[in-house]
């Protein structure tokens, strides 16, 4: 029996059925409701709609715009595995991985609710230390996590911000292309719930597991007898790297270093070249009018490594295809 026909005896027969009864048409629609989200029944309409001419034209018509996506997943693979995402770290418990610890309190009140974390991102302090930290989180941060107020730290936590706002804006980026794409072939609800990642292993589209891996730093008390503890989070997102940036600027200017007076790259300055360029990119000319999900990124002309400053003069806009070839040639 060809399945279209058995799907519409296997929903048709029983609503008839009922139908003729009392109540007929309620029982009758909560019946066909049960029949649709019947597993088995949801099987063979996705397969149904995945065989669909209609699902393999718009397949078909989205092909460029899926083989783009993809190369903006690989891209955004390469940015997190060339880029820094790391800063800073904690001394205490260095040494910890040497000792082994057991509790071997007579009391064995429940002591191992709080354990103590060693690891480099957590610092084990006072509850005094912990409660300040969360409440000047950069000055604690420098001074617990060795951050100088030097040059090298702060071309440091500009070359971290700026490969985490990279990220951001191509992973972000992604997002929007996939939206696009869902739109474009506007799947069934039920596909979209149950058939997520087949929906886009048929549309051939690559699913990027990339999240942005914002270094996470922590204080830690836990009381000696491990019966309570409290922590501060400091999450390096963009807003927290750029007040770590200016906090380090001031303190560098104070000592009259001529790094410390260079302009900062932040967000609003990237949003002002952008604005500048015209969202366009300088090299090929390629503009967001012309192509709205286009990756735009702000590059330094002269780069912050061979001593650019991050100043308008020496920013410019390119698109990720052109950023992405300059990056290779330098590297
Ligand atoms: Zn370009």
């Amino acid at each position: 029996m060809p399945r279209p026909l058995f799907i519409t005896l296997l929903v048709a027969t029983p609503i008839a059925v009922f139908a003729s009864t009392r109540n007929g048409w309620l029982a009758a629609l909560s019946l066909a409701l049960i029949i649709a989200a019947n597993p088995i029944v949801r099987t063979i309409r996705k397969n149904r709609y995945f065989g669909s001419e209609q699902f393999r034209t718009l397949k078909g018509e989205v092909a460029a715009v899926v083989a783009e996506h993809n190369d903006v997943v690989n891209y955004v693979m390469e940015i997190r595995a060339g880029g820094s995402f790391e800063l800073g770290s904690s001394s205490t418990g260095q040494h910890a991985h040497l000792a082994s610890f057991t509790n071997t309190s007579a009391w064995n009140y429940r002591r191992d609710r709080n354990v103590a974390e060693y690891a480099a991102h957590v610092h084990n302090a006072s509850l005094q230390v912990v409660r300040s930290a969360s409440a000047d989180p950069i000055k604690y941060l420098m001074k617990y996590f060795a951050v100088k107020a030097d040059q090298d730290t702060l071309a440091n936590v500009q070359r971290v911000a700026d490969d985490i706002s990279r990220l951001e804006g191509a992973v972000t980026n992604v997002e929007g292309r996939k939206e696009d794409i869902t739109a474009k072939i506007n799947p069934p609800a039920f596909v979209l719930k149950y058939y997520y990642d087949e929906f886009w292993r048929q549309v051939g589209g690559k699913l990027s597991p990339v999240q942005v891996p914002y270094p996470r730093y922590k204080f830690q008390y836990v009381s000696a007898g491990g019966n309570s503890g409290q922590t501060a989070n400091i999450v390096l997102n963009t807003p927290t790297l750029e007040a770590l940036s200016a906090t380090l600027v001031e303190k560098i200017r104070w000592a009259k270093s001529v790094t410390g007076q260079r302009a900062l790259m932040t967000t609003k300055l990237r949003r002002d070249i952008k604005t500048r360029d015209r969202y366009a990119c300088v090299q090929c000319g390629i503009s967001v009018a012309a192509e709205p999900h286009l990756l735009l990124e702000v590059d330094h002309i002269i780069p912050v490594s061979k001593g650019g400053p991050s100043l308008p003069e020496n920013l410019q806009t390119l698109c990720w295809r052109c950023n992405r070839s300059k990056g290779a040639k330098i590297a």
